[in-house]
């Protein structure tokens, strides 16, 4: 490849240049969403919204056009398509599908009652008042349960929802592998607790830090994961997240919070993962319909193969110890710098959790989900049910909603279904060192000298290039020859935690 065009047949060239006056719609969404969390005034998030909806409604009317769908058919309908058209083809159809199978009424009750709802949680979170928000909850589950019915499903109908943000996801393919991954963490978790050599808590998390300093060090990890300042920028907003304009133009973020730095150091990391992706698409697919990441999942494997393969390892830590942290005197020896950023212990809240009890968190999500997507469970058990779930697979309780079933976003943002692509993104990260490995022999060698660049690269070749040319699954398989498995991840866990052959 390079940046010959790689969209060659007439029809689908037809609609490749069509789509870039969505794409640029996108990008400049894409813009406002980033100054908004940024850089923006308070108050202009009145007018930014205005603007947000309207664009995403002329989105919408182009996606919808009649003359944009029947170009879709007339590509559907071409023969030979290479790899890339067919890619094109592929996700402009799941666009389509979206805006039209689901009745416009939907689209606008939801997007009326998680505006609404998502002031309201932050409230009832805040009161530790569950009840203010179910009302809320209760429609959106039941709006969730309605797109479902339109979307159209085969076995369960949170396999539609699954689709949605994991293509080609289904509610009995997760639960065969959380079936799988549960008891393996949970024995995992129970001799990592009974050994102790990995801490449950450790003196550094309350050591407060200079925010300058830890500006600079983060300045150098990136540095040292290898980038291009002049297509990546790092600013700082309550949240961490990445935000790509386009495929030279991505923009990650970190917080400062005074205190236990590997926090942010890890979020930075983790943010590096997601930009590569996007940075490391190739130049031919710009502005197309395939010039982003093939899934949340395979996007969440990028971020937690750095965050947790290169950022938690051994190699990584030593070398930061001695060459970054250096004459801060934040750690006795580099031993003790590795057990702190690879803490592990039960805790209530999902965004605080650690690569071992993680995925248990998400197991409790969903259960829920599943459930009260088919109608066996309603708002009224979910608190309970939640409760129940944390003490079964984590040996905790909460004892306030705001540390249960009020902790997260997402569900007040109509974002059900989403949750199981952060498991995948850890199983696939597991997958993607073991084939690595394979290919480039131990990782070890390249972290500890350290010289990233092979990795990068090898990422590039199996997996960034392609932006979302193939599904998720076939991805994995043209490249990898795999299939979606927890047995990498809890090896991986078995090798650092339990052998320390890692
Ligand atoms: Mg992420």
């Amino acid at each position: 490849m390079g940046s010959e065009n790689v969209f060659v047949r007439r029809e689908v060239r037809e609609l490749v240049e069509e789509y870039i006056d969505i794409w640029s719609l996108q990008h400049a969404l894409s813009l406002m969403g980033w100054d908004i969390e940024t850089y923006m005034p308070e108050d202009g998030v009145y007018e930014r919204s205005i603007a947000m909806s309207r664009i995403n409604l002329m989105i919408q009317r182009m996606i919808t056009r009649r003359e944009f769908i029947e170009k879709l058919e007339r590509a559907e309908k071409a023969e030979d398509l290479n790899d890339y058209e067919r890619g094109v083809v592929r996700v402009l159809r799941r666009l389509v599908d979206y805006y039209t199978k689901i009745p416009p009424r939907i689209v606008e009750e939801l997007s009326r009652i998680t505006s609404e709802a998502s002031v309201v949680w932050r409230n009832a979170k805040a009161k530790d008042d569950y009840d203010l928000f179910k009302p809320y909850l209760a429609r959106i589950f039941g709006l969730e349960r309605e797109i479902a019915n339109h979307l159209g499903y085969r076995e369960h109908p949170y396999d539609a929802l699954l689709d949605l943000y994991e293509e080609g996801l289904t509610t009995r393919e997760f639960k065969s592998i959380i079936d799988r991954l549960v008891p393996g963490l949970k024995s995992i978790l129970d001799r990592i607790i009974s050994e102790g050599y990995f801490p449950q808590y450790h003196r550094l998390e309350e050591e407060p830090y200079d925010v300058n300093i830890m500006r600079s060090v983060n300045k150098k990890i990136l540095e040292i994961l290898g980038h291009n300042p002049k297509r990546l920028r790092l600013d700082e907003s309550a949240h961490p997240f990445t935000s790509s304009m386009g495929i030279w133009d991505v923009r990650i973020t970190t917080r400062y919070e005074g205190k236990d730095f590997r926090r942010t150091i890890l979020s930075v990391i983790h943010e590096y993962g997601h930009a590569l992706y996007e940075l490391q698409i190739d130049e031919s697919l710009r502005a197309s319909p395939l010039a982003t990441g093939a899934s949340l999942g395979i996007h969440e494997s990028q971020s937690r193969f750095w965050e947790l393969m290169i950022g938690k390892s051994r190699p990584f830590i030593e070398n930061l110890y001695r060459n970054v942290l250096n004459g801060y005197l934040w750690s006795q020896d580099p031993e003790d710098l590795y057990r702190y950023f690879n803490i592990v212990r039960p805790s209530l809240i999902r965004v605080d959790a650690d690569e071992v009890t993680y995925n248990l968190h998400i197991a409790v999500r969903f259960e829920i989900e599943r459930l009260a997507i088919s109608g066996e469970i309603n708002v009224n058990d979910m608190p309970e049910m939640w409760n129940d779930l944390m003490d079964r697979y984590l040996g905790i309780k909460p004892k306030k909603h705001s540390e249960g079933v009020l902790q997260d976003i997402h569900w007040s943002q109509g974002s059900v279904g989403y949750f199981p692509t952060y498991t995948l993104g850890t199983i696939i990260a597991a997958q993607l060192r073991d084939a690595m490995e394979k290919d480039l022999g131990s990782l070890y060698n390249y972290i500890s000298t350290p010289n990233l660049a092979p990795i990068r690269e090898w990422l590039r070749i199996k997996i960034h290039r392609w932006g979302s040319t193939y599904a998720p699954k076939e991805l994995l398989k043209r490249s990898l020859g795999i299939d979606i498995d927890p047995t990498s991840y809890l090896s991986y866990l078995e090798k650092k935690y339990i052998t320390k052959t890692l």
